[in-house]
């Protein structure tokens, strides 16, 4: 079929997290092939791809050893589910795989396919926990401003970014609480030291629950390294502050690494990075490498109990979905798991990931660049009208997506969050790929500068 016809064909779908009415008068961009760290669009041009898709295809985007995987699993037994009793081999040897992977303490995993489902399911065993618990008013859960943890109606309501709630009448109820984002430099007070905005941020976590009432708090979800917020790492004893407050008044702590499970900050979770202890992980993107939809809900001992003593309460668990569990994405996910421990990803991510930060860190010369900073593969670049001033570029400049437009006409592909652009490349990406996609950047900046700067002196 010709591009023509394809962009046609697409006008009859309504796109995801898009400008509808932008998309409906230019049309989008078609992406047709993959190529290790770099995909081809339909008229042809190729571009590197500086966000694996949407943080997730760690293995770039022609692993035909995970194809085989699903063919080998669909010919074998392309479906089965795990509900009644039954299971299959992937299901099975992927929760001891996974389990064996995890913080100490996570014995017991479900599975569903995409990373809302695991936080919509963390949040439902969240409540059920605590009713098993006798504890029927303790079920607000705090989230943070830009944080995000999908796109369900509870994941939406948890997360913390506005144009997905305005509208869709979210938060839903009043069981969705929030706190500060946690960017240090846009939001620190001029003088602040990194350990004193983290404790400011911890002074108001502990003031809301106090507010509220520790009986009312059931948990407090946090991405290690904050993805759709603009790829922000924590401030310097941010998570060691928090982590107390959290035990001191018995409220779970649930870490969602959809993005930094599986080697993105360089170490298998963002929980090992950060120093965490959550009583909840969430995983799903690079569990599959991405050529499956799979996420993964992993729970302590004491919350499987709570899940044992309702099912001997009702009789069963009534929580599930048809394709969780599925055995071709659970094979699929095991041979993924398979690649990272052969060719050991994680000592790549940290070989290549000082490349990466120095040449971002390099970067802050440009008169553009504000802030730029990430740990292992992740990274998040602040875009700044004027730095001396911390002055921000005013909304309508649109300063983020003329510079990612400019990347586009480079042949990179990044993402615009605000005024931050975020890097998250596929964990394979080699260091002379690395510096060719730093190289595109720089040059896309300088294009993007010569419109932006010129038009705010205006
Ligand atoms: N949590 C985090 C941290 C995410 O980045 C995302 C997706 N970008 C999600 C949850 C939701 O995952 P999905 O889009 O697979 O539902």
């Amino acid at each position: 079929m010709s591009a023509n016809n394809l962009h046609e064909a697409d006008r009859h779908m309504v796109h995801q997290q898009a400008d509808l009415d932008g998309h409906d008068k230019k049309g989008g961009m078609l992406i047709a092939r993959g190529d290790g760290v770099r995909v081809w669009d339909t008229e042809g041009r190729d571009y590197i791809e500086a966000m694996a898709g949407l943080w997730c295809a760690s293995l770039g985007f022609s692993e035909k050893r995970l194809a085989e995987a699903a063919y080998k699993q669909m010919l074998e037994l392309p479906y089965y589910h795990t509900f009644f009793g039954k299971a299959h081999g992937p299901a099975a040897l992927l929760s001891e795989k996974l389990t064996g992977l995890a913080p100490e303490g996570l014995n017991h995993v479900m599975f569903q396919c995409s990373g809302s489902e695991a936080n919509d399911a963390a949040i439902k065993l969240i409540w059920y926990h605590n009713n098993m618990r006798g504890r029927p008013a303790k079920k607000k859960i705090i989230g943070r401003i830009r944080g995000y943890h999908g796109n369900t109606v509870a994941t939406a309501s948890l997360s913390g970014q506005p144009h997905m709630q305005a509208d869709f009448d979210l938060p839903y109820g009043d069981r969705f609480l929030h706190v500060s984002n946690p960017n240090y430099y846009r939001f620190s007070i001029p003088g602040e030291s990194e350990r004193d905005f983290s404790a400011r941020m911890a002074a108001e976590l502990e003031a809301l629950i106090e507010k509220e009432g520790a009986d009312t708090i059931a948990a407090f979800f946090a991405e290690p390294v904050q993805g759709g917020g603009g790829a922000i790492t924590p401030p310097e004893g941010y998570f060691e502050l928090i982590q107390p407050i959290l035990k001191k008044h018995d409220i779970l702590f649930v870490t969602d690494e959809v993005i930094c499970g599986f080697g993105r900050t360089g170490n298998m979770w963002g929980c090992d990075t950060y120093g965490l202890k959550p009583d909840i992980l969430t995983c799903a993107k690079q569990l599959s490498a991405s050529y499956q939809p799979i996420s993964a809900t992993l729970i302590s001992d004491a919350l499987y109990e709570s899940l044992l003593e309702g099912s001997r309460k009702h009789g069963s668990f009534g929580h599930g979905f048809t394709y969780g569990a599925h055995p071709v994405a659970c094979a699929v996910a095991l041979e993924t798991l398979a690649i990272y421990e052969e060719r050991d990803i994680l000592s790549h991510v940290r070989a290549v990931s000082p490349v990466f930060l120095k040449g971002l860190e390099a970067l802050k010369s440009h008169a553009l660049v504000g802030d730029a900073r990430g740990v292992g593969l992740i990274a998040g670049v602040e875009l700044m009208a004027d730095k001396a001033k911390r002055e921000p570029f005013p909304a309508a400049a649109k300063a983020g997506l003329a510079v990612q437009a400019a990347c586009e006409r480079n042949g990179l592909i990044v993402r615009a969050i605000g005024d931050r652009i975020a890097f998250t490349p596929p964990l394979i990406i080699s260091a002379a790929e690395i510096a060719d996609m730093l190289a595109r950047f720089s040059r896309s900046l300088d294009e993007a500068a010569e419109t932006l700067l010129v038009r705010q002196a205006a």
